[in-house]
């Protein structure tokens, strides 16, 4: 995967990179629709964050390609918002399905919910249904945009505006240093329709079986698996990507 980037746009991404640079969001989109003409990506977990980038991309729809990772366990109120989004702005979402063989194979084997036997099910499970969909989905790109931020994890704590992959692909996070607060302004201020979820205590959204609200004083991401331990929570989108990167690294 290589693109043919001038010297100036290889020179604004290294710089995005090693926080040289911190353009605003909407202008890192914008510039990236023309560095990479029918090769941008955008992975759509529908999470607050995905929305604002989402919206920022309106103007550039038919030259981002937006995908979601359909795992096939998603609540129903994310399948609704998909709709609403999909009917609304009109935008062509490439909706990202597992490997329906793996996919069955695995749950033949080891039963619907394998999830909450072991940490090693839970992985293969998120293997199956997101990882593995999730590099389809990207190989013919060369650029995505994420909706990742700092404050989310102490995994994503040093994330910067741009990341380069081991494959050449550019990952592009725009909101990296967004706060929630600048996250919920935007939202409101769009009047974005977002996850009712949100307001019933999940901050954080994935897979029905695998998210629960959360309490007062509970970190975010707590309600994210929340059978294991800390240590373990990522889903293995980003600690995957993380093996890819040159930079420093860490998903929905
Ligand atoms: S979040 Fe849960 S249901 Fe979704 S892919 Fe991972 S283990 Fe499977």
């Amino acid at each position: 995967m290589s693109e043919d980037l001038s010297f100036d746009a290889l020179r604004w991404l290294e710089q995005l990179a090693q926080g040289a640079l911190a353009p605003r969001a909407e202008d890192i989109v914008a510039r990236a629709v023309t560095l990479f003409p029918g090769s941008l990506a955008l992975a759509n977990s529908f999470g607050l964050e995905d929305l604002v980038l989402q919206h920022m991309a309106l103007p550039y729809k038919d030259r981002i390609q937006s995908f979601v990772l359909d795992t096939g366990r998603l609540p129903a109120e994310t399948y609704d918002l998909i709709e609403l989004w999909r009917l609304r702005f009109s935008i062509a979402f490439r909706m990202v399905s597992p490997d329906a063989a793996a996919l069955e194979d695995f749950v033949s084997r080891e039963g619907p919910n394998a999830f909450y036997q072991s940490l090693e099910l839970r992985k293969h499970c998120c293997e199956i249904r997101k990882i593995e969909p999730l590099t389809r989905a990207l190989s013919p790109h060369g650029a995505w945009l994420t909706g990742l931020r700092r404050e989310q994890s102490q995994a994503r704590s040093t994330l910067e505006l741009a990341e380069k992959e081991s494959s050449g692909r550019w990952k592009l996070n725009p909101l990296a240093h967004w706060s929630l607060e600048q996250i919920w302004d935007y939202v409101h201020t769009h009047q974005l329709p977002y996850n009712p979820l949100h307001d019933r205590g999940y901050p954080s959204i994935g897979c029905a079986p695998c998210t629960r609200a959360i309490e007062a004083g509970e970190d975010v991401r707590a309600g994210r698996w929340w059978w294991e331990r800390d240590q373990h929570k990522e889903c293995g989108l980003h600690t995957h990507a993380r093996k890819e990167t040159t930079h420093a690294y860490p998903s929905p």
